[in-house]
């Protein structure tokens, strides 16, 4: 069976273009949305940050998707946690996400604060186990919406990369410290995505972002693409081509290809397209001594920290911590070891009495880092 990718023209993000672009992608792959069916979205809301910066899935693609969705009857949830803990809500906002769900009445899930399943994960090179939204087992489809994005360490960041935004709070940063280089994350990045694997992929390439990506230090660049597809890597293969990559020299790509998730032989493109070169990560990026950024990664790594003045003991963060790592001894006490870093406690305290305290190390880091000029 060719594994089918749809690469659309779109020239910019008026509503209906959009709508049409997407429902046309669609039709392209043979792809039919199930009436009535309850559906996750996951665009990517790395930080709280304006459309026009290109960092985050543009609002109107998710509003297209969602519009395609509600004239099936389907129950719509668009559910993310962002790059940092406590920014999910506002970035949302930030984003215009939440002015585009709101509009089709769409649930807003931040999952940094949502209830996990831990997963036994045999097969996992990297992970073991690991911590996944329980929102993912209980929906009848996930639909993936990336951006179309370079990234600094992995090069390029699609659809397989965006699930990481399945994985709570510091997590993250956990997770960044076990991944230690390009490759290593890569095999993570893929464990996530077989464990979570959407069933589309919707992707924002109208305007995308080049040079030292993922984040604000990239710079936007009109690309007038939406590209679809029932497979994240063969969506990944097609679209680093299209920027100028050698598609088989991206980490993520290289993964899924050793692991058989894809099969580069059998990758149907429907549509046409134009290459468009974006500008690589800056080199610069990567001279940075591995001992700083790994210790940088350890050490923004924060722990919960009860406030003992303002906590009414009320339990709520005992009885939602998914690792049992808080126990009621006079007031909830923190055993490290157990903890996993996701901030449920701290988002989900009713009296602002758990607070995320920043090493100290960080900040003289960043000194060294800018003594240095690295
Ligand atoms: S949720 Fe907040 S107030 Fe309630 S026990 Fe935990 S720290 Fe105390
Ligand atoms: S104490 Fe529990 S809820 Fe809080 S961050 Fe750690 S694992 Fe998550």
């Amino acid at each position: 069976m060719p594994e089918k990718v749809s690469v659309i023209k779109c020239s910019s993000y008026n509503k209906e273009e959009v709508y049409n672009s997407v429902k046309q992608s669609l039709d392209n792959i043979g792809f039919r949305f199930k009436e009535n069916s309850t559906v996750l979205l996951k665009p990517n809301i790395l930080s709280s940050t304006t459309p026009d910066k290109a960092v985050t899935t543009h609002p109107s693609i998710v509003e297209a998707v969602c519009k395609l969705l509600k004239e099936k009857n389907c129950k719509v949830i668009i559910a993310e946690s962002s790059g940092f803990s406590g920014t999910t809500k506002k970035a949302f906002e930030v984003s215009g996400i939440k002015e585009a769900a709101d509009r089709y009445n769409a649930e807003l899930i931040n999952l940094g604060s949502s209830a996990l399943r831990k997963i036994e994960n045999k097969e996992g090179v990297v992970l073991k186990e690991l911590y996944l939204p329980e929102i993912l087992f209980k929906v009848d489809m996930i639909i993936n919406l990336p951006k179309l994005k370079t990234h600094s360490l992995m090069l390029y960041t699609g659809a397989v990369k965006n699930l990481f935004g399945f994985i709570p709070g510091g997590r993250k940063q956990k997770y960044h410290l076990v991944g230690s280089t390009k490759e290593k994350l890569a095999k993570l990045l893929v464990d996530i995505y077989q464990l979570a694997k959407p069933n589309l992929t919707i992707m924002d390439g109208v305007i995308g972002l080049e040079g030292n990506g993922p984040g604000v230090s990239g710079i936007p660049i009109k690309t007038g693409i939406i590209m679809v597809s029932e497979s994240c890597p063969a969506l990944d293969i097609i679209a680093s081509g299209i920027i100028g990559y050698n598609p088989f020299e991206i980490p993520t790509n290289k993964e899924c290809i050793e692991r058989d998730l894809v099969d580069k032989e059998s990758i149907q493109v429907i549509g046409e397209f134009v290459k468009v070169n974006y500008k690589k990560p800056s080199p610069q990026i990567s001279k940075i001594p591995k001992f700083l950024s790994n210790l940088a990664f350890k050490h923004s790594i924060s722990y919960p920290k009860i406030n003992k003045e303002l906590c009414r003991k009320c339990s709520i963060c005992i009885n939602s911590c998914p690792a049992k790592a808080l126990q009621m001894k006079g007031y909830p006490v923190l055993d490290k070891s157990k903890c996993i870093n996701c901030y449920c406690c701290h988002e989900l305290c009713p009296h602002k009495a758990i607070t995320l305290k920043k090493s100290a190390v960080i900040s003289l880091l960043i000194k060294i880092k800018d003594a240095l000029k690295l």
